[in-house]
């Protein structure tokens, strides 16, 4: 570590975020790689170590030959500030090299509210912003990640996209640098090479044209690159890799514990999620393999917890077999297993007696709308009772605490609709009244409500936002009608929420207004003392764009989207059909139950594993 670095640190909070040298750290020597990689998340250490996806694309790209690939993360405000005092530009971890001499630079979007990061994390390495300003071939800098599926508002700043997942994508982009760089291509040459990738999204290659009502009027590709450019997907999941060996980081992080991934994909088809619509088709790992990789990740990390992750665990098919595997091994070692995402209908009372034997954690559900009707109109399968009869397992079983999350703003709600959800609240406390095992422990319910974002590749994906003012009044509504003190009840901020929004659907332009936020002072906008809502206030206002017409406008059916540029494998046909259903309340069925033909299969050759 150099010295500056050393005296630095003893100044700022929580100085392990900075200094790398974990157990399972890669090193290399960079005088015998050919290619090295930054792969940044623009986020805290802690958040960014708890990724599985930027732990699998890390070990992937570390096995490849002359390739070393490291780890950057987001500086915290006071380390920002130490760093540019100092003159010390922003670093990878393993080598302490400044990021701007990397050949690759390599973004992990999950979130919009993170976009800010990434340009920040740019200025930081003494990089332009824009792509445009950055004429070499190095250093390249590319994005992957959810978020991707509409790259317009980073198009200007990033200078090639990966749609899907990244596993094999990043691996071919990886080796077609190497070649360009040996080769002495320019950058141009490079990218026109990289956009005849399957899944790789050039956005120099693209001309928008906007119309007077300042709708996109067309996107024309350039020099043969697709339109869309369809994702890729892993379509065995049991071939790709899980990284048992992993990195143990020496500070607290926020999911310290091996992640073992069920399966990618969610039969079930909500109509807000984009998780839901761009992850299809489903694709499981076995389970005796999944047993296997799980104990794996235990034995070499020194771990004493693992969880199973999914969109939606509890629709695993063979989750109790899984679990009898793990908890056989972890029980004597006193290893503990804990099981998120679980859905209030499928929930037995088997698994979580299995559960408890090691952990017993809160419980915790999101049936998204308080009355049954707004429950269909959003496709989520739950009902009431089905909610009441886990907690009433739960209560009985000596659970005490659960979380219930809603949205509000949804396509269809009513003040009724808001209501309901109090209403929910008071029947969950009224089953524990009637069914604890223990009330001297008393009951901890929490009710948390976000405002509801739409986002691209839903059927929402038309809807407009209600506007901050309505969504307030909503909240108010519904914390008038929530009179028992025993439930506590939080609610998102209406402001993050709006620019979330306009970020999600936003086209090019949006670029503009992230430069002049970022200029002005902007990042790690995700957290809470950081986020200035005037700052981006008077971006839009500098800028000419008015954040109502991407957040609040309705779209109509045929107008040209900005990530039209993409297709996560589901027609757009399906999409509006699905919120046609919504609109009359209607509900569709899970994929297990029948398929709805969205188009996804065509990915995995018309198999899915519903
Ligand atoms: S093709 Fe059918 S089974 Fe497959 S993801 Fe789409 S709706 Fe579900």
């Amino acid at each position: 570590m150099n010295r500056q670095l050393e005296r630095i640190l003893k100044t700022v909070q929580k100085p392990a975020r900075y200094t790398g040298g974990e157990y399972g750290a890669i090193m290399k020597d960079k005088e015998r790689v050919q290619t090295r990689v930054a792969l940044c998340f623009p986020d805290t250490y802690e958040i960014g170590m708890s990724n599985l996806g930027m732990r699998i694309l890390y070990a992937v790209a570390n096995k490849m030959d002359g390739v070393w690939c490291e780890r950057v993360f987001a500086p915290w405000g006071d380390m920002e500030e130490a760093m540019e005092k100092a003159g010390l530009p922003l670093f990878a971890l393993e080598s302490g090299d400044p990021v701007g001499s990397f050949d690759i630079i390599a973004f992990s979007l999950g979130y919009e509210l993170a976009y800010t990061n990434v340009l920040n994390m740019l200025r930081l390495a003494g990089l332009p912003l824009r792509r445009a300003d950055r004429p070499g071939l190095s250093p390249l800098v590319i994005a992957g990640g959810t978020c991707c599926y509409n790259p317009e508002p980073m198009a200007d700043f990033i200078d090639l996209f990966i749609i899907g997942e990244g596993e094999t994508v990043n691996g071919e982009v990886i080796e077609a640098y190497g070649r360009a760089k040996k080769d002495g291509l320019t950058k141009q040459a490079f990218l026109a090479l990289a956009a005849k990738i399957p899944g790789v999204y050039v956005p120099s290659l693209y001309d928008v044209a906007y119309g007077g009502d300042g709708t996109i009027s067309a996107i024309t590709p350039c020099g043969g690159a697709p339109l869309p450019v369809v994702k890729r997907i892993v379509e065995n999941l049991d071939d790709a890799y899980f990284p048992a060996e992993t990195i143990v980081p020496s500070t607290e992080i926020v999911h310290d514990r091996v992640v073992l991934e069920l399966f990618r994909g969610c039969i079930r088809g909500c109509r807000f999620c984009q998780a839901g619509y761009v992850y299809r088709p489903v694709r499981a790992r076995a389970p005796d393999k999944l047993t296997k990789m799980g104990i794996e990740g235990l034995e070499k990390s020194g771990y004493e917890e693992i969880t199973l992750s999914s969109l939606s665990t509890s629709d695993y098919k063979e989750l109790e077999t899984l679990c009898d595997g793990l908890l056989s091994w972890c029980e004597p070692r006193k290893a503990s297993l804990s099981l998120p995402s679980l859905r209030a209908d499928n929930f037995s009372m088997e698994l979580m007696r299995k559960a408890q034997k090691v952990r017993k954690s809160g419980l915790t559900f999101a049936p998204e709308a308080g009355s049954q009707r707004l429950r269909d109109a959003i496709n989520k399968n739950v009902t009431e009772e089905a909610l009441l009869q886990t907690c009433r397992i739960a209560f009985a079983g000596g659970w005490n605490s659960v979380k219930l999350y809603f949205m509000l703003g949804l396509p269809t709600e009513t003040d009724a609709d808001v209501v309901a959800i109090a209403e929910l609240a008071h029947k969950v406390l009224g089953i524990w009244k009637q069914h604890a095992a223990n009330k001297s422990r008393g009951v901890r319910l929490t009710v948390s409500t976000s405002c509801f974002v739409p986002k691209a590749h839903t059927p929402f994906q038309w809807a407009g936002q209600v506007t901050m003012a309505e969504y307030e009044r909503r909240v108010a509504l519904l914390r008038d009608a929530m009179r028992a003190r025993a439930i506590v009840y939080n609610w998102h901020d209406a402001k993050t929420s709006l620019i979330e929004a306009v970020l999600a659907r936003g086209d090019r332009r949006i670029g503009a207004v992230l430069a002049h936020v970022v200029q002005n002072g902007g990042r790690l906008d995700a957290w809470e003392e950081y986020f200035s809502f005037e700052r981006w206030q008077k971006a839009f206002e500098a800028t000419g764009l008015d954040p109502a017409f991407y957040a609040n406008r309705e779209r109509l059916y045929g107008e040209v989207l900005p990530w039209h540029v993409t297709s996560a494998g589901v027609g757009e046909a399906f999409l509006y059909g699905e919120y046609e259903k919504a609109l009359r309340a209607e509900l569709s069925p899970d994929c297990r139950t029948a398929c709805t033909a969205c188009g996804a299969s065509s990915l995995t050759g018309g198999r899915c594993d519903g």
